[in-house]
């Protein structure tokens, strides 16, 4: 996700990883590591399961079970609920294109109003006959407005 490290690091979250349980986990093996934490003012409690590899030169490797998509990993990152970083990746996406499928919607809105065809692409029409001049170049900047946004979240 070049995109989604390209804007955020992966450092601007809390993260927990594997080896600092690693003492723990080898002196008292266990199948969960439980969790217990406030995050913005709401508490988490819940457990998160681990598995164990063999390792070429013995021991053991062990590993989170992500709580989201159940993949390996040995670091979590912190959104709320730990998730390992494909699934941070993912939420961070959803929240990017939700504001931009709201601006679309109201685009489209202000299209209709105007009796332009659909698409920004399609750029500027006429002022739709009986509409006021004002409430017309309203509009427009509105319209130009939420492009500008959209454009500048597609960049
Ligand atoms: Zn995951």
């Amino acid at each position: 996700m070049p995109k989604f490290a390209a804007t955020h690091s992966l450092n601007d979250y809390p993260k927990i990883t594997i080896s600092n349980y690693k003492k723990s986990l080898d002196n008292a093996p266990a199948e969960t590591i439980k969790l217990n934490y406030f995050y913005l003012g709401q508490q988490y409690r819940y457990q998160i399961s681990i598995t164990e590899t063999p390792c070429h030169y013995g021991g053991k490797r062990h590993w989170f079970n992500c709580p989201q998509c159940g993949r390996r990993a040995s670091t979590l990152y912190c959104h709320g609920r730990y998730v390992c970083r494909q699934c941070l990746g993912l939420h961070y996406k959803s929240q990017l294109i939700q504001p931009l499928d709201r601006l679309f919607s109201r685009v489209s809105k202000i299209r209709v109003r105007l009796q332009w065809q659909q698409g920004i692409a399609y750029g500027h029409g006429n002022k739709p006959k009986g509409m006021h001049k004002t409430t017309f170049a309203r509009l427009v900047n509105e319209h130009d407005e939420i492009v500008n946004r959209i454009v500048e979240k597609m960049l």
